[in-house]
């Protein structure tokens, strides 16, 4: 899939801001500093769309992009970021939960995972959940420029064992420096968008 226009669209709190019209959304989710917004940025190769900072909690908003006004990228907040009250962090936890629950428009949601971590109760509880309601998902693991390869297939493993990763689920090694997996990744969710 070639990216040809990306533009911002809008941001939400709730589905009251959502963007009108049926056009298919891809949702990117995880922690923050995960590196969702370097993710998107080099997917669309647009440095500047989705805003990027060494801030964790920074987005935390919905925030939406329209892609080749085909389909819509999805940011979603992200979370367990640990210096906010935790009315925020309840808050938060809704807004991601009240998209992916009753988004007619959803067809796939790309779960991001620091490559060089085990993933958290948090990340768990995420998949869990993003499996329950069956909802198309792929797991990518965030900033693969950071590990040999012989330390990416150890990880591999750890991650695949840690979430009990399901076999119609991919994981993806991914890059925003390298561009590693991007084409792998544009594969995935050019199939979510056909089906
Ligand atoms: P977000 O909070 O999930 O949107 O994360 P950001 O995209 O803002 O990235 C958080 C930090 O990780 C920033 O300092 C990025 O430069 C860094 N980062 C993100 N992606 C990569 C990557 O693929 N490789 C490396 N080495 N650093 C990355």
């Amino acid at each position: 899939m070639k990216i040809v226009a990306a533009e911002f669209l809008t941001s939400a709190v709730n589905p009251g801001g959502y963007p009108p019209g049926d056009l298919p959304e891809i949702a990117f989710v995880g922690r923050s500093n995960v590196g969702k917004s370097s993710l998107i940025n080099r997917l669309v190769n647009r440095k500047g769309l989705a805003r990027t900072s060494s801030t964790p909690g920074r987005t935390q908003l919905i925030n939406f992009f329209k892609i080749n006004d085909r389909f819509i990228m999805v940011d979603l907040p992200g979370y367990g970021y640990a210096r906010v009250p935790e009315e925020v962090k309840a808050r938060w936890g809704k807004m991601i939960e009240g998209y992916l629950k009753n988004r007619e428009n959803l067809r796939g949601v790309c779960l991001l995972l620091d490559c060089r971590h085990t993933p958290t109760a948090q990340d768990i509880q995420m998949y869990r959940w993003l499996q329950y309601y069956r909802l198309p998902a792929a797991v990518v693991a965030t900033k693969a420029d950071k590990l040999s390869n012989n330390q990416w297939a150890k990880q591999q493993s750890v991650i695949k064992k840690t979430l009990s990763l399901a076999p119609e689920h991919s994981l993806i090694a991914f890059s925003a420096e390298t561009g590693r997996g991007r084409d792998e990744l544009l594969d995935v969710i050019k199939d979510w968008l056909q089906a």
